[in-house]
């Protein structure tokens, strides 16, 4: 074991995988960003369930929350490996950051692929500003299942009045603006709406307090009678269930990104804890039982990563993304929790307390295998291309 402890010292992130994936000095800028900004309110944000304001704002103020805008608009116009990497160097430190950037990047995705010009001019560029906003699909009776709800959209001269209630919303308690699914005569219709908007609020409701992906609570929008302009609908009346699934196809696979930072820290975590640990005599790395948990996690690890690039790469170039999408974030959120867990077995009685970062881990990843695409709706989508393809030497 004496040997190997060196190799074991590596990162899981191993850096000849990096630098295929994205240019070093992006890294190296981005994971000073996430030290200075993201880090010191981890262990805050999550405690107290609070929406961190200040290191959103900071990573849009160093153009973070505006990556895949195109320049025109203030943006960087990155790829998608870029954005995943943003999402998984932001997660290593809180994942609770990382959901309220997914947020934002999927109503980013709405409104610059389905908005009208009026719409995208004057609202992409204030995400260079910092604009906080969160997209609501969820209500208390439809979950999964978005085809039907409650909440309505009915047309009058010059707009759309909306009326109804949306819950769990990530990002509610801060958002400045919303992103919502409302059902109109045509079907499922998507709306710009914000927040100081006449007739919107948001309410703390029992439920709202998650055990995982505490980014401040998951409020319950309230739309009483709002009137927004026409063209605050987004893309074609009746249009907002292909709309959303275009933008899942997006944030599926940032959220794998998303699990991956967790798994990596807390693969990292356990294993500076099991190498300074001493039991039996002998650092708790050097059991074979301890470091095959190693070897297996980090295997993992890697294998989840090169997933997550190879559907960052087929959402840009338009490849079976909502099938590569759904394996990403599928695979990545199962590795995140049993990476965690096994994290808190091997650290013993210190993984399990409050005042170690595991139980966060743990928490966190378990919360996103139901949030943004539970694990089974994920399947069938997976099953759902499979049935789709042909099988080589099949005819017509
Ligand atoms: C931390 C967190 C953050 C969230 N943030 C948001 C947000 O920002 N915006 C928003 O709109 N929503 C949000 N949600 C809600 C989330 O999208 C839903 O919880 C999710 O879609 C599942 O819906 P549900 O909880 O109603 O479960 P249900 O749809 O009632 O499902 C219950 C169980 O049945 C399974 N199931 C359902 N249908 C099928 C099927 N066809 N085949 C097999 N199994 C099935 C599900 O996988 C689940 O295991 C969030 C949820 C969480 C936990």
């Amino acid at each position: 074991m004496s040997d190997d402890a060196p190799r074991l010292q590596q990162p899981p992130t191993t850096p000849s995988l990096w630098k295929e994936l994205v240019p070093a000095s992006f890294l190296i800028s981005l994971r000073s960003a996430v030290s200075e900004h993201v880090e010191p309110v981890a262990e805050q944000t999550d405690r107290e369930d609070v929406y961190p304001v200040r290191a959103i704002k900071e990573l849009a103020r160093l153009g973070y929350t505006s990556l895949t805008l195109d320049p025109a608009v203030g943006g960087a116009g990155a790829n998608s490996r870029r954005a995943l990497a943003l999402f998984e160097e932001v997660s290593y430190a809180s994942a609770a950051v990382g959901i309220s950037l997914i947020t934002i990047f999927q109503a980013q995705t709405l409104i610059k692929t389905f908005g009208s010009t009026e719409l995208r001019d004057a609202v992409l560029p204030r995400f260079r500003e910092g604009l906080l906003t969160s997209y609501a699909l969820t209500e208390a009776k439809h979950g999964s299942d978005i085809r039907h709800l409650d909440t309505t959209a009915t047309r009058f001269d010059g707009g759309w009045e909306l009326n109804g209630r949306k819950s769990f919303i990530t990002s509610g308690s801060a958002a400045e603006a919303f992103v919502i699914l409302a059902e109109s005569p045509a079907g499922i219709s998507t709306f710009y709406v914000q927040a100081d908007c006449p007739g919107v609020s948001t309410e703390k409701t029992t439920n709202a307090a998650t055990f995982g992906l505490r980014n401040g609570p998951h409020v319950d929008l309230k739309l009483d009678r709002v009137r927004v302009p026409s063209q605050y609908l987004i893309g074609e009346d009746g249009r907002g269930i292909r709309q959303a699934l275009t933008t899942l196809d997006h944030s599926r696979t940032m959220a794998a990104g998303i699990s991956l930072g967790i798994a990596r820290a807390a693969f990292e975590g356990a294993l500076r804890f099991a190498r300074t640990r001493i039991a039996f005599d002998q650092s708790v790395v050097a059991f074979q039982g301890i470091e095959w948990y190693f070897a297996q996690m980090v295997t993992a690890i890697d294998s989840a990563r090169l997933l997550a690039y190879s559907s960052a790469d087929c959402l840009d170039d338009h490849i079976d993304i909502d099938r590569h999408s759904s394996e990403a974030k599928l695979f990545g959120s199962e590795v995140a929790t049993d990476v965690a867990a096994r994290c808190v077995q091997i650290c013993g009685a210190y993984g399990v307390m409050e005042s170690a970062p595991f139980g966060r881990y743990l928490r966190d990843a378990k919360a996103y295998e139901i949030a943004g695409g539970s694990s089974e709706i994920l399947k069938n989508t997976i099953a759902k291309s499979l049935h789709r393809q042909r099988l080589t030497g099949e005819t017509e």
